[in-house]
Protein backbone atom coordinates (compact mmCIF):
# COMPACT_ATOMS: atom_id res chain seq x y z
CA UNK A 1 0.00 0.00 0.00
CA UNK A 2 1.30 3.78 -0.75
CA UNK A 3 1.29 6.26 1.57
CA UNK A 4 1.89 10.06 1.32
CA UNK A 5 1.17 13.05 3.62
CA UNK A 6 0.17 15.01 0.70
CA UNK A 7 -1.68 13.61 -2.47
CA UNK A 8 -2.35 15.65 -5.65
CA UNK A 9 -4.62 14.70 -8.10
CA UNK A 10 -3.72 16.05 -11.59
CA UNK A 11 -0.08 17.31 -12.90
CA UNK A 12 -0.95 19.87 -14.88
CA UNK A 13 -0.55 24.05 -13.93
CA UNK A 14 -2.38 23.52 -10.61
CA UNK A 15 -1.26 20.39 -9.73
CA UNK A 16 2.22 20.75 -10.04
CA UNK A 17 2.21 24.39 -8.09
CA UNK A 18 0.46 22.36 -5.69
CA UNK A 19 3.50 19.86 -5.34
CA UNK A 20 5.78 22.69 -5.15
CA UNK A 21 4.57 24.68 -2.30
CA UNK A 22 4.06 21.84 0.20
CA UNK A 23 7.13 21.89 2.65
CA UNK A 24 10.05 19.34 1.61
CA UNK A 25 9.51 17.92 5.17
CA UNK A 26 5.96 16.37 3.80
CA UNK A 27 6.07 13.04 1.82
CA UNK A 28 4.19 14.07 -1.40
CA UNK A 29 2.56 12.17 -4.35
CA UNK A 30 1.54 13.30 -7.48
CA UNK A 31 -0.84 11.12 -10.24
CA UNK A 32 -1.86 11.99 -13.55
CA UNK A 33 -3.23 10.04 -16.10
CA UNK A 34 -1.29 11.17 -18.85
CA UNK A 35 2.28 12.67 -18.47
CA UNK A 36 2.57 15.93 -16.76
CA UNK A 37 3.51 18.01 -19.89
CA UNK A 38 0.68 16.81 -21.96
CA UNK A 39 -1.91 18.00 -19.58
CA UNK A 40 -4.43 20.47 -20.81
CA UNK A 41 -2.47 23.44 -19.43
CA UNK A 42 0.12 23.12 -21.77
CA UNK A 43 -1.78 24.52 -24.62
CA UNK A 44 -2.78 28.05 -22.87
CA UNK A 45 -2.20 30.02 -25.47
CA UNK A 46 -2.57 33.92 -24.86
CA UNK A 47 -1.53 34.27 -21.18
CA UNK A 48 -1.44 35.28 -17.75
CA UNK A 49 -3.00 38.37 -15.41
CA UNK A 50 -1.27 39.82 -12.99
CA UNK A 51 -1.76 43.83 -12.52
CA UNK A 52 2.23 44.57 -12.01
CA UNK A 53 2.53 48.10 -13.49
CA UNK A 54 2.98 51.18 -11.23
CA UNK A 55 -0.40 52.91 -12.83
CA UNK A 56 -2.14 49.39 -12.80
CA UNK A 57 -3.73 47.85 -9.26
CA UNK A 58 -4.84 44.42 -8.09
CA UNK A 59 -8.62 46.68 -7.42
CA UNK A 60 -8.91 47.18 -10.54
CA UNK A 61 -7.82 43.76 -11.42
CA UNK A 62 -10.75 42.94 -8.91
CA UNK A 63 -12.92 45.27 -10.40
CA UNK A 64 -12.64 43.61 -13.90
CA UNK A 65 -13.14 40.17 -12.51
CA UNK A 66 -16.37 40.89 -10.43
CA UNK A 67 -17.73 42.85 -13.37
CA UNK A 68 -16.72 40.18 -15.90
CA UNK A 69 -18.34 37.45 -13.76
CA UNK A 70 -21.70 38.95 -14.05
CA UNK A 71 -21.81 38.99 -10.37
CA UNK A 72 -21.76 35.75 -9.65
CA UNK A 73 -18.08 35.35 -8.15
CA UNK A 74 -17.14 35.42 -4.62
CA UNK A 75 -15.52 38.73 -4.04
CA UNK A 76 -13.19 37.29 -1.31
CA UNK A 77 -12.04 34.85 -3.21
CA UNK A 78 -11.12 36.87 -6.04
CA UNK A 79 -9.51 39.38 -3.76
CA UNK A 80 -7.23 36.75 -3.17
CA UNK A 81 -6.32 36.09 -6.67
CA UNK A 82 -5.64 39.35 -7.83
CA UNK A 83 -4.16 40.64 -4.69
CA UNK A 84 -1.63 37.91 -4.63
CA UNK A 85 -0.89 37.74 -8.59
CA UNK A 86 1.85 39.80 -8.82
CA UNK A 87 4.02 38.28 -6.36
CA UNK A 88 3.30 34.95 -7.37
CA UNK A 89 4.35 35.82 -11.61
CA UNK A 90 7.54 37.00 -9.78
CA UNK A 91 8.06 33.69 -8.25
CA UNK A 92 7.73 32.20 -11.33
CA UNK A 93 9.51 34.28 -12.47
CA UNK A 94 12.68 33.73 -10.27
CA UNK A 95 11.77 29.86 -11.16
CA UNK A 96 12.73 30.98 -14.58
CA UNK A 97 9.67 31.96 -16.65
CA UNK A 98 10.62 33.42 -20.03
CA UNK A 99 7.86 35.74 -20.54
CA UNK A 100 7.40 38.20 -23.66
CA UNK A 101 9.58 41.35 -22.49
CA UNK A 102 9.21 44.65 -23.66
CA UNK A 103 11.78 47.14 -25.50
CA UNK A 104 13.03 48.27 -22.25
CA UNK A 105 13.38 44.65 -20.86
CA UNK A 106 10.29 44.76 -18.15
CA UNK A 107 7.37 41.91 -18.40
CA UNK A 108 5.23 42.85 -21.46
CA UNK A 109 1.96 42.78 -21.21
CA UNK A 110 -1.32 42.78 -23.74
CA UNK A 111 -4.86 43.44 -24.07
CA UNK A 112 -7.04 41.08 -23.09
CA UNK A 113 -10.51 40.97 -23.12
CA UNK A 114 -13.06 42.30 -20.44
CA UNK A 115 -9.86 44.20 -18.92
CA UNK A 116 -9.34 47.76 -18.03
CA UNK A 117 -6.02 47.92 -18.34
CA UNK A 118 -3.43 45.86 -20.79
CA UNK A 119 -2.48 43.57 -17.80
CA UNK A 120 -2.04 39.78 -19.63
CA UNK A 121 1.56 38.57 -19.20
CA UNK A 122 2.36 36.42 -22.08
CA UNK A 123 4.86 33.89 -23.50
CA UNK A 124 3.76 34.61 -27.45
CA UNK A 125 1.02 32.73 -27.82
CA UNK A 126 2.49 29.55 -26.30
CA UNK A 127 2.31 30.90 -22.49
CA UNK A 128 1.09 27.19 -20.92
CA UNK A 129 3.61 25.43 -22.60
CA UNK A 130 6.32 27.41 -20.86
CA UNK A 131 4.56 27.76 -17.86
CA UNK A 132 4.03 23.85 -17.93
CA UNK A 133 7.47 22.87 -18.73
CA UNK A 134 8.55 25.44 -15.97
CA UNK A 135 6.79 23.54 -13.07
CA UNK A 136 8.02 20.59 -14.57
CA UNK A 137 11.20 20.95 -14.26
CA UNK A 138 10.23 22.20 -10.43
CA UNK A 139 8.55 18.76 -10.17
CA UNK A 140 11.18 16.73 -10.43
CA UNK A 141 13.80 18.98 -8.35
CA UNK A 142 11.28 18.42 -5.44
CA UNK A 143 11.01 15.06 -3.86
CA UNK A 144 7.59 14.17 -4.73
CA UNK A 145 6.78 10.89 -6.25
CA UNK A 146 5.11 11.26 -9.76
CA UNK A 147 2.40 8.48 -10.61
CA UNK A 148 2.52 9.03 -14.32
CA UNK A 149 -0.27 7.76 -16.70
CA UNK A 150 -2.74 6.01 -13.17
CA UNK A 151 -6.41 6.44 -13.51
CA UNK A 152 -7.65 7.52 -10.02
CA UNK A 153 -11.11 5.85 -10.03
CA UNK A 154 -12.32 7.12 -6.71
CA UNK A 155 -11.82 8.73 -3.24
CA UNK A 156 -11.61 7.23 -0.10
CA UNK A 157 -13.91 8.39 2.02
CA UNK A 158 -13.97 6.74 5.74
CA UNK A 159 -16.91 8.45 8.62
CA UNK A 160 -16.90 11.50 6.07
CA UNK A 161 -13.23 12.44 5.58
CA UNK A 162 -11.06 12.07 2.67
CA UNK A 163 -8.23 9.52 2.91
CA UNK A 164 -6.84 8.59 -0.39
CA UNK A 165 -7.83 7.38 -3.57
CA UNK A 166 -8.11 3.91 -5.51
CA UNK A 167 -5.93 3.82 -8.94
CA UNK A 168 -5.57 1.92 -11.91
CA UNK A 169 -2.16 2.00 -12.76
CA UNK A 170 -2.17 1.82 -16.74
CA UNK A 171 1.10 0.15 -17.35
CA UNK A 172 0.29 -3.29 -15.32
CA UNK A 173 -3.39 -2.98 -14.79
CA UNK A 174 -3.37 -3.87 -11.29
CA UNK A 175 -5.74 -1.33 -9.05
CA UNK A 176 -3.47 0.56 -6.20
CA UNK A 177 -4.72 2.19 -3.17
CA UNK A 178 -3.19 5.49 -2.25
CA UNK A 179 -3.34 6.46 1.40
CA UNK A 180 -2.87 10.14 2.39
CA UNK A 181 -3.55 12.83 5.06
CA UNK A 182 -4.78 15.28 2.68
CA UNK A 183 -5.70 14.63 -0.94
CA UNK A 184 -5.84 17.86 -3.58
CA UNK A 185 -8.33 17.28 -6.38
CA UNK A 186 -6.03 19.44 -9.55
CA UNK A 187 -8.00 17.15 -12.29
CA UNK A 188 -8.56 20.17 -14.93
CA UNK A 189 -12.23 21.32 -16.46
CA UNK A 190 -15.51 19.45 -18.07
CA UNK A 191 -14.85 20.51 -21.85
CA UNK A 192 -15.11 17.32 -22.91
CA UNK A 193 -19.04 17.05 -22.27
CA UNK A 194 -19.19 18.93 -25.41
CA UNK A 195 -18.43 16.96 -28.62
CA UNK A 196 -16.31 20.16 -30.25
CA UNK A 197 -14.60 21.78 -28.06
CA UNK A 198 -10.73 23.60 -27.26
CA UNK A 199 -10.12 21.25 -24.60
CA UNK A 200 -7.58 18.34 -24.64
CA UNK A 201 -10.02 14.88 -25.22
CA UNK A 202 -8.64 14.06 -21.99
CA UNK A 203 -10.72 17.10 -20.36
CA UNK A 204 -13.46 14.86 -19.09
CA UNK A 205 -13.93 16.48 -15.16
CA UNK A 206 -13.53 13.31 -13.55
CA UNK A 207 -12.14 14.78 -10.36
CA UNK A 208 -15.19 16.46 -10.04
CA UNK A 209 -17.47 13.41 -10.59
CA UNK A 210 -15.33 10.95 -8.19
CA UNK A 211 -16.12 14.35 -5.58
CA UNK A 212 -20.02 14.46 -6.56
CA UNK A 213 -19.61 10.61 -6.16
CA UNK A 214 -18.61 10.50 -2.79
CA UNK A 215 -21.26 13.21 -1.63
CA UNK A 216 -19.52 16.71 -2.29
CA UNK A 217 -21.90 19.18 -3.79
CA UNK A 218 -20.87 20.26 -7.60
CA UNK A 219 -21.12 24.30 -8.03
CA UNK A 220 -22.70 26.18 -10.90
CA UNK A 221 -22.10 23.58 -13.92
CA UNK A 222 -24.44 25.60 -16.17
CA UNK A 223 -21.64 28.40 -16.49
CA UNK A 224 -19.56 26.96 -19.49
CA UNK A 225 -17.86 29.29 -21.89
CA UNK A 226 -17.97 29.76 -25.01
CA UNK A 227 -14.85 31.27 -26.79
CA UNK A 228 -15.46 33.63 -29.20
CA UNK A 229 -12.40 32.32 -31.74
CA UNK A 230 -12.26 29.16 -32.75
CA UNK A 231 -11.50 27.29 -35.82
CA UNK A 232 -14.92 25.45 -36.98
CA UNK A 233 -14.83 21.71 -37.28
CA UNK A 234 -11.88 21.21 -35.04
CA UNK A 235 -12.63 23.56 -32.03
CA UNK A 236 -9.31 24.74 -31.91
CA UNK A 237 -8.38 27.68 -30.19
CA UNK A 238 -7.37 30.60 -31.76
CA UNK A 239 -6.36 33.02 -28.48
CA UNK A 240 -8.00 36.26 -27.61
CA UNK A 241 -4.46 37.65 -27.80
CA UNK A 242 -5.32 37.68 -31.65
CA UNK A 243 -7.81 40.29 -31.05
CA UNK A 244 -5.45 41.91 -28.37
CA UNK A 245 -3.39 42.57 -30.32
CA UNK A 246 -5.46 44.46 -32.38
CA UNK A 247 -7.19 42.04 -34.71
CA UNK A 248 -10.99 42.64 -35.90
CA UNK A 249 -14.07 41.04 -36.25
CA UNK A 250 -16.13 41.25 -39.64
CA UNK A 251 -19.66 39.65 -40.65
CA UNK A 252 -20.67 38.98 -44.17
CA UNK A 253 -21.35 42.55 -45.06
CA UNK A 254 -17.70 43.41 -44.16
CA UNK A 255 -19.20 45.39 -40.66
CA UNK A 256 -17.00 45.62 -37.87
CA UNK A 257 -20.39 44.40 -35.86
CA UNK A 258 -19.41 44.71 -32.19
CA UNK A 259 -20.27 48.66 -33.07
CA UNK A 260 -23.60 47.41 -31.79
CA UNK A 261 -22.56 45.17 -28.89
CA UNK A 262 -19.88 46.82 -27.19
CA UNK A 263 -19.04 50.10 -28.54
CA UNK A 264 -16.66 50.96 -26.22
CA UNK A 265 -14.24 47.22 -26.03
CA UNK A 266 -15.48 46.40 -29.16
CA UNK A 267 -13.52 42.75 -29.65
CA UNK A 268 -12.46 43.19 -26.51
CA UNK A 269 -15.12 42.88 -24.43
CA UNK A 270 -15.92 39.92 -22.52
CA UNK A 271 -16.08 36.18 -23.77
CA UNK A 272 -19.99 36.06 -23.42
CA UNK A 273 -20.91 39.44 -24.88
CA UNK A 274 -18.45 38.87 -28.09
CA UNK A 275 -19.69 35.20 -28.57
CA UNK A 276 -23.83 35.66 -28.41
CA UNK A 277 -22.84 38.76 -30.79
CA UNK A 278 -21.15 36.15 -33.40
CA UNK A 279 -24.33 34.14 -32.70
CA UNK A 280 -26.57 36.71 -33.49
CA UNK A 281 -24.95 37.94 -36.89
CA UNK A 282 -24.77 34.21 -37.60
CA UNK A 283 -28.27 33.27 -36.60
CA UNK A 284 -29.52 36.90 -38.62
CA UNK A 285 -28.21 35.24 -41.74
CA UNK A 286 -24.72 37.60 -41.51
CA UNK A 287 -22.24 34.92 -41.45
CA UNK A 288 -20.21 33.29 -44.00
CA UNK A 289 -20.61 29.80 -43.90
CA UNK A 290 -21.52 29.65 -40.65
CA UNK A 291 -18.51 31.32 -39.37
CA UNK A 292 -17.41 35.13 -38.70
CA UNK A 293 -13.97 36.48 -39.69
CA UNK A 294 -11.35 37.51 -37.27
CA UNK A 295 -8.67 39.94 -39.61
CA UNK A 296 -5.22 39.73 -38.55
CA UNK A 297 -3.78 41.29 -42.02
CA UNK A 298 -3.23 44.93 -40.97
CA UNK A 299 -1.36 43.73 -38.28
CA UNK A 300 1.50 43.05 -40.63
CA UNK A 301 3.70 40.20 -40.94
CA UNK A 302 5.95 40.85 -38.47
CA UNK A 303 4.10 41.40 -35.51
CA UNK A 304 1.94 38.01 -36.36
CA UNK A 305 5.11 36.04 -36.47
CA UNK A 306 6.59 37.65 -33.49
CA UNK A 307 3.53 37.82 -31.54
CA UNK A 308 1.04 34.98 -32.59
CA UNK A 309 3.15 32.49 -34.40
CA UNK A 310 1.13 29.30 -33.09
CA UNK A 311 -2.21 31.33 -34.26
CA UNK A 312 -0.51 31.72 -38.01
CA UNK A 313 0.52 27.65 -38.17
CA UNK A 314 -2.29 26.77 -36.48
CA UNK A 315 -4.60 28.40 -38.90
CA UNK A 316 -2.66 27.58 -41.96
CA UNK A 317 -2.61 23.68 -40.85
CA UNK A 318 -6.25 23.14 -39.44
CA UNK A 319 -7.92 25.96 -41.63
CA UNK A 320 -6.18 26.49 -44.83
CA UNK A 321 -5.85 30.39 -44.44
CA UNK A 322 -2.63 32.03 -44.07
CA UNK A 323 -3.69 34.85 -41.31
CA UNK A 324 -1.06 37.37 -43.23
CA UNK A 325 -3.01 37.01 -46.06
CA UNK A 326 -6.66 36.49 -45.65
CA UNK A 327 -9.14 37.03 -42.82
CA UNK A 328 -9.75 33.58 -40.87
CA UNK A 329 -13.26 31.88 -40.46
CA UNK A 330 -13.84 31.16 -36.96
CA UNK A 331 -17.04 30.40 -34.42
CA UNK A 332 -17.78 30.83 -31.18
CA UNK A 333 -16.79 26.86 -29.06
CA UNK A 334 -17.09 25.56 -26.15
CA UNK A 335 -13.70 26.25 -23.78
CA UNK A 336 -13.47 26.56 -20.00
CA UNK A 337 -15.56 25.27 -16.95
CA UNK A 338 -16.76 27.85 -14.75
CA UNK A 339 -18.11 25.43 -12.31
CA UNK A 340 -16.75 22.83 -10.37
CA UNK A 341 -15.84 21.69 -6.79
CA UNK A 342 -16.74 24.31 -4.75
CA UNK A 343 -13.77 25.67 -2.29
CA UNK A 344 -13.23 28.11 -0.14
CA UNK A 345 -10.53 30.62 0.03
CA UNK A 346 -7.94 28.33 1.92
CA UNK A 347 -9.15 25.81 -1.07
CA UNK A 348 -10.82 23.76 1.48
CA UNK A 349 -14.23 21.58 -0.01
CA UNK A 350 -16.72 20.69 1.68
CA UNK A 351 -14.98 17.44 3.16
CA UNK A 352 -12.92 17.27 5.70
CA UNK A 353 -9.51 16.11 4.43
CA UNK A 354 -10.13 17.50 0.48
CA UNK A 355 -9.13 19.75 -1.24
CA UNK A 356 -9.15 21.60 -4.54
CA UNK A 357 -7.64 23.82 -7.10
CA UNK A 358 -7.15 25.18 -11.02
CA UNK A 359 -10.33 24.41 -13.38
CA UNK A 360 -12.14 21.68 -11.50
CA UNK A 361 -12.54 24.14 -8.55
CA UNK A 362 -15.29 26.73 -8.31
CA UNK A 363 -13.51 29.34 -5.56
CA UNK A 364 -15.72 30.83 -7.27
CA UNK A 365 -13.31 33.75 -9.14
CA UNK A 366 -14.91 33.48 -12.25
CA UNK A 367 -18.33 33.67 -11.72
CA UNK A 368 -20.86 33.21 -14.19
CA UNK A 369 -17.97 34.51 -16.78
CA UNK A 370 -14.29 34.11 -16.52
CA UNK A 371 -11.68 36.61 -18.01
CA UNK A 372 -9.12 35.44 -20.07
CA UNK A 373 -5.90 35.56 -18.94
CA UNK A 374 -7.39 34.59 -14.97
CA UNK A 375 -7.32 30.72 -15.18
CA UNK A 376 -4.03 30.20 -15.60
CA UNK A 377 -3.48 32.94 -12.65
CA UNK A 378 -6.04 30.56 -10.21
CA UNK A 379 -3.78 27.79 -10.98
CA UNK A 380 -0.72 29.66 -9.90
CA UNK A 381 -2.29 31.27 -6.99
CA UNK A 382 -4.66 28.62 -5.94
CA UNK A 383 -2.61 25.75 -6.64
CA UNK A 384 0.21 27.49 -3.93
CA UNK A 385 -2.53 28.02 -1.64
CA UNK A 386 -3.92 24.48 -1.90
CA UNK A 387 -0.40 22.62 -1.17
CA UNK A 388 0.13 25.42 1.76
CA UNK A 389 -3.33 24.37 2.94
CA UNK A 390 -3.45 20.98 2.14
CA UNK A 391 -0.17 20.79 4.21
CA UNK A 392 -1.07 22.38 7.29
CA UNK A 393 -3.71 19.67 7.39
CA UNK A 394 -1.84 17.25 6.81
CA UNK A 395 0.81 18.30 9.78
CA UNK A 396 -2.32 18.13 12.21
CA UNK A 397 -3.78 15.01 11.18
CA UNK A 398 -2.43 11.23 10.94
CA UNK A 399 -3.32 8.28 8.03
CA UNK A 400 -6.32 6.99 9.12
CA UNK A 401 -6.74 2.94 8.95
CA UNK A 402 -9.05 1.86 6.06
CA UNK A 403 -11.48 -1.08 4.71
CA UNK A 404 -10.61 -3.40 1.47
CA UNK A 405 -14.27 -2.04 0.19
CA UNK A 406 -13.25 0.53 -1.79
CA UNK A 407 -10.66 -1.44 -3.58
CA UNK A 408 -13.32 -4.31 -3.80
CA UNK A 409 -16.18 -2.11 -5.15
CA UNK A 410 -13.72 -0.36 -7.90
CA UNK A 411 -12.63 -4.18 -8.94
CA UNK A 412 -16.65 -4.66 -9.24
CA UNK A 413 -16.63 -1.95 -11.00
CA UNK A 414 -13.88 -2.87 -13.69
CA UNK A 415 -15.18 -6.34 -13.67
CA UNK A 416 -18.70 -5.37 -14.71
CA UNK A 417 -17.10 -2.92 -17.43
CA UNK A 418 -14.98 -5.79 -18.54
CA UNK A 419 -17.31 -8.83 -18.23
CA UNK A 420 -19.32 -7.25 -21.59
CA UNK A 421 -18.38 -7.70 -24.79
CA UNK A 422 -20.92 -7.55 -27.23
CA UNK A 423 -22.62 -4.64 -25.97
CA UNK A 424 -22.97 -0.40 -26.74
CA UNK A 425 -19.93 1.11 -27.95
CA UNK A 426 -18.56 3.77 -25.87
CA UNK A 427 -17.70 6.78 -28.38
CA UNK A 428 -21.05 5.99 -29.99
CA UNK A 429 -22.55 6.97 -26.63
CA UNK A 430 -20.41 9.41 -26.02
CA UNK A 431 -20.83 11.72 -29.75
CA UNK A 432 -24.50 11.53 -28.50
CA UNK A 433 -23.84 13.11 -25.06
CA UNK A 434 -21.72 15.72 -26.34
CA UNK A 435 -23.86 16.15 -29.83
CA UNK A 436 -27.05 16.96 -27.37
CA UNK A 437 -25.30 18.97 -25.05
CA UNK A 438 -23.89 21.18 -28.20
CA UNK A 439 -27.31 21.20 -29.26
CA UNK A 440 -29.58 21.75 -26.10
CA UNK A 441 -27.30 23.61 -24.19
CA UNK A 442 -25.27 25.88 -25.70
CA UNK A 443 -25.06 29.44 -26.46
CA UNK A 444 -28.18 29.90 -26.21
CA UNK A 445 -30.96 28.35 -23.62
CA UNK A 446 -34.79 27.49 -23.81
CA UNK A 447 -36.71 25.92 -21.25
CA UNK A 448 -38.24 23.41 -24.30
CA UNK A 449 -34.87 22.88 -25.79
CA UNK A 450 -33.80 22.28 -22.33
CA UNK A 451 -36.28 19.95 -21.61
CA UNK A 452 -35.83 18.13 -24.69
CA UNK A 453 -32.11 17.44 -24.18
CA UNK A 454 -32.93 16.29 -20.35
CA UNK A 455 -34.72 13.65 -22.04
CA UNK A 456 -32.47 12.69 -24.41
CA UNK A 457 -29.59 12.48 -21.71
CA UNK A 458 -31.66 10.00 -19.51
CA UNK A 459 -32.05 7.82 -22.39
CA UNK A 460 -28.54 7.87 -23.33
CA UNK A 461 -27.79 6.82 -18.80
CA UNK A 462 -29.92 3.75 -19.88
CA UNK A 463 -27.57 2.85 -22.42
CA UNK A 464 -24.94 2.96 -20.22
CA UNK A 465 -24.89 -0.09 -18.52
CA UNK A 466 -25.04 -2.02 -21.77
CA UNK A 467 -21.35 -0.88 -22.68
CA UNK A 468 -19.30 -3.95 -23.98
CA UNK A 469 -15.44 -3.32 -23.80
CA UNK A 470 -13.09 -4.80 -26.86
CA UNK A 471 -10.14 -4.54 -25.17
CA UNK A 472 -9.77 -7.29 -22.94
CA UNK A 473 -6.20 -6.69 -22.01
CA UNK A 474 -4.74 -5.68 -18.49
CA UNK A 475 -1.62 -3.44 -20.01
CA UNK A 476 -2.70 0.15 -21.28
CA UNK A 477 -6.33 -0.65 -21.60
CA UNK A 478 -7.47 2.75 -22.76
CA UNK A 479 -10.73 1.23 -23.72
CA UNK A 480 -11.48 0.93 -20.22
CA UNK A 481 -10.44 4.23 -19.77
CA UNK A 482 -12.87 5.50 -21.63
CA UNK A 483 -15.73 3.77 -20.69
CA UNK A 484 -14.41 5.26 -16.66
CA UNK A 485 -14.45 8.67 -18.38
CA UNK A 486 -17.73 8.36 -19.96
CA UNK A 487 -19.31 7.65 -16.52
CA UNK A 488 -17.58 11.15 -15.55
CA UNK A 489 -19.07 13.17 -18.53
CA UNK A 490 -22.59 11.23 -17.82
CA UNK A 491 -23.32 12.63 -14.21
CA UNK A 492 -21.74 15.99 -15.05
CA UNK A 493 -23.82 16.75 -18.24
CA UNK A 494 -26.59 15.75 -15.86
CA UNK A 495 -25.94 18.36 -13.64
CA UNK A 496 -25.17 21.02 -15.90
CA UNK A 497 -28.60 20.35 -17.70
CA UNK A 498 -30.40 20.15 -14.47
CA UNK A 499 -28.41 23.19 -13.22
CA UNK A 500 -29.44 25.31 -16.56
CA UNK A 501 -32.76 24.37 -17.10
CA UNK A 502 -34.36 25.84 -13.39
CA UNK A 503 -31.99 29.18 -13.63
CA UNK A 504 -34.36 31.19 -14.94
CA UNK A 505 -32.23 34.20 -15.98
CA UNK A 506 -29.07 35.41 -17.95
CA UNK A 507 -26.32 36.04 -16.73
CA UNK A 508 -22.47 35.55 -17.81
CA UNK A 509 -22.43 32.20 -20.36
CA UNK A 510 -25.82 31.61 -19.22
CA UNK A 511 -27.63 33.30 -21.46
CA UNK A 512 -31.50 32.10 -22.12
CA UNK A 513 -33.71 34.20 -24.31
CA UNK A 514 -36.74 33.22 -22.23
CA UNK A 515 -35.35 35.38 -19.44
CA UNK A 516 -32.92 37.64 -21.36
CA UNK A 517 -32.46 39.91 -17.91
CA UNK A 518 -29.76 39.22 -15.07
CA UNK A 519 -32.40 38.46 -12.07
CA UNK A 520 -30.12 39.47 -9.22
CA UNK A 521 -33.11 39.74 -6.63
CA UNK A 522 -34.27 35.36 -7.50
CA UNK A 523 -31.06 34.28 -9.25
CA UNK A 524 -27.95 36.01 -7.67
CA UNK A 525 -26.80 32.43 -5.91
CA UNK A 526 -24.44 29.72 -6.50
CA UNK A 527 -26.59 26.51 -7.31
CA UNK A 528 -25.39 23.56 -5.52
CA UNK A 529 -25.96 19.89 -6.82
CA UNK A 530 -25.97 16.56 -4.48
CA UNK A 531 -25.75 13.22 -6.04
CA UNK A 532 -28.89 11.19 -5.22
CA UNK A 533 -30.85 8.06 -7.09
CA UNK A 534 -32.92 9.86 -8.89
CA UNK A 535 -30.31 12.32 -10.42
CA UNK A 536 -28.92 15.51 -8.88
CA UNK A 537 -30.44 17.39 -5.74
CA UNK A 538 -30.55 20.85 -6.37
CA UNK A 539 -29.45 23.90 -3.48
CA UNK A 540 -28.27 27.41 -3.60
CA UNK A 541 -25.58 29.36 -1.53
CA UNK A 542 -25.37 33.01 -1.34
CA UNK A 543 -22.35 35.16 -3.21
CA UNK A 544 -19.70 36.38 -1.39
CA UNK A 545 -19.89 40.49 -2.18
CA UNK A 546 -17.54 42.55 -0.38
CA UNK A 547 -16.82 45.76 -1.97
CA UNK A 548 -18.44 45.78 -5.29
CA UNK A 549 -21.81 46.07 -5.06
CA UNK A 550 -24.01 44.65 -7.94
CA UNK A 551 -24.23 47.27 -11.33
CA UNK A 552 -25.30 46.49 -14.82
CA UNK A 553 -22.83 44.97 -16.97
CA UNK A 554 -21.91 47.14 -20.36
CA UNK A 555 -18.45 46.89 -22.19
C1 LIG B 1 -6.58 25.67 -25.73
C2 LIG B 1 -6.66 26.38 -24.40
C3 LIG B 1 -6.01 27.59 -24.23
C4 LIG B 1 -6.09 28.27 -23.02
N1 LIG B 1 -5.44 29.47 -22.89
C5 LIG B 1 -5.48 30.11 -21.70
C6 LIG B 1 -4.78 31.33 -21.51
O1 LIG B 1 -4.07 31.82 -22.38
N2 LIG B 1 -4.90 31.95 -20.31
C7 LIG B 1 -5.64 31.45 -19.29
O2 LIG B 1 -5.70 32.04 -18.23
N3 LIG B 1 -6.29 30.26 -19.45
C8 LIG B 1 -6.23 29.59 -20.61
N4 LIG B 1 -6.89 28.40 -20.74
C9 LIG B 1 -7.48 27.78 -19.54
C10 LIG B 1 -6.37 27.17 -18.69
O3 LIG B 1 -5.33 26.72 -19.51
C11 LIG B 1 -6.87 26.02 -17.83
O4 LIG B 1 -8.00 26.42 -17.10
C12 LIG B 1 -5.81 25.55 -16.84
O5 LIG B 1 -4.58 25.34 -17.49
C13 LIG B 1 -6.26 24.29 -16.13
O6 LIG B 1 -5.22 23.82 -15.34
P1 LIG B 1 -5.45 22.68 -14.28
O7 LIG B 1 -4.14 22.43 -13.66
O8 LIG B 1 -6.59 23.02 -13.42
O9 LIG B 1 -5.91 21.40 -15.14
P2 LIG B 1 -5.23 20.64 -16.39
O10 LIG B 1 -4.06 21.33 -16.93
O11 LIG B 1 -6.35 20.33 -17.30
O12 LIG B 1 -4.70 19.30 -15.72
C14 LIG B 1 -5.56 18.31 -15.23
C15 LIG B 1 -4.72 17.17 -14.69
O13 LIG B 1 -5.56 16.21 -14.06
C16 LIG B 1 -5.20 14.92 -14.45
N5 LIG B 1 -6.37 14.05 -14.30
C17 LIG B 1 -7.65 14.30 -14.66
N6 LIG B 1 -8.43 13.25 -14.36
C18 LIG B 1 -7.63 12.30 -13.81
C19 LIG B 1 -7.84 11.00 -13.30
N7 LIG B 1 -9.03 10.42 -13.32
N8 LIG B 1 -6.79 10.33 -12.82
C20 LIG B 1 -5.55 10.88 -12.80
N9 LIG B 1 -5.30 12.12 -13.28
C21 LIG B 1 -6.32 12.81 -13.75
C22 LIG B 1 -4.72 15.08 -15.87
O14 LIG B 1 -3.89 14.02 -16.26
C23 LIG B 1 -3.95 16.40 -15.77
O15 LIG B 1 -2.65 16.16 -15.30
C24 LIG B 1 -6.83 27.71 -21.95
C25 LIG B 1 -7.46 26.50 -22.10
C26 LIG B 1 -7.40 25.85 -23.32
C27 LIG B 1 -8.16 24.56 -23.47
Amino acid sequence: MIIHDVLIVGAGLAGMRAAVAVPSHLNVGIISKVHPVRSHSVAAEGGINAAIRADDSWENHMYDTVKGSDWLGDQDAIEVLCKSAPEDIMTLEKMGALFSRTADGQIAQRNFGGLGYPRTCYVADRTGHALVHLLYEQLIKSAAKVYEEWYVCSLIVEEGICCGVIALNLFTGELETLRAKSVILATGGYGRVYLISTNGLINTGDGMAMAYEAGVPLQDLEFVQFHPTTLKSTGILITEGARGEGGYLFNSRGERFMEKYAPNAMELASRDVVSRAEYEEIMAGRGVDGCVMLDLRHLGKRKIMEKLPQIWELSLTYAGVDPIEAPIPITPGVHYSMGGIPTNTQCETPMPGLFAAGECASASVHGANRLGGNALMETIVYGRRAGEYAAQYAEKNEIKGISDQHLNAQADRIKKLMGKKDGERIGVIREAIGTLMAEHFGISRTKERMEQGQAKLAALRARIPDIGLRDKGKIFNLELIEALQLQSIMDLAEVLAAGATVREESRGAHARPDFPKRDDENWMKHTLAYKTEEGPRLEYKPVTITTIPPAERKY
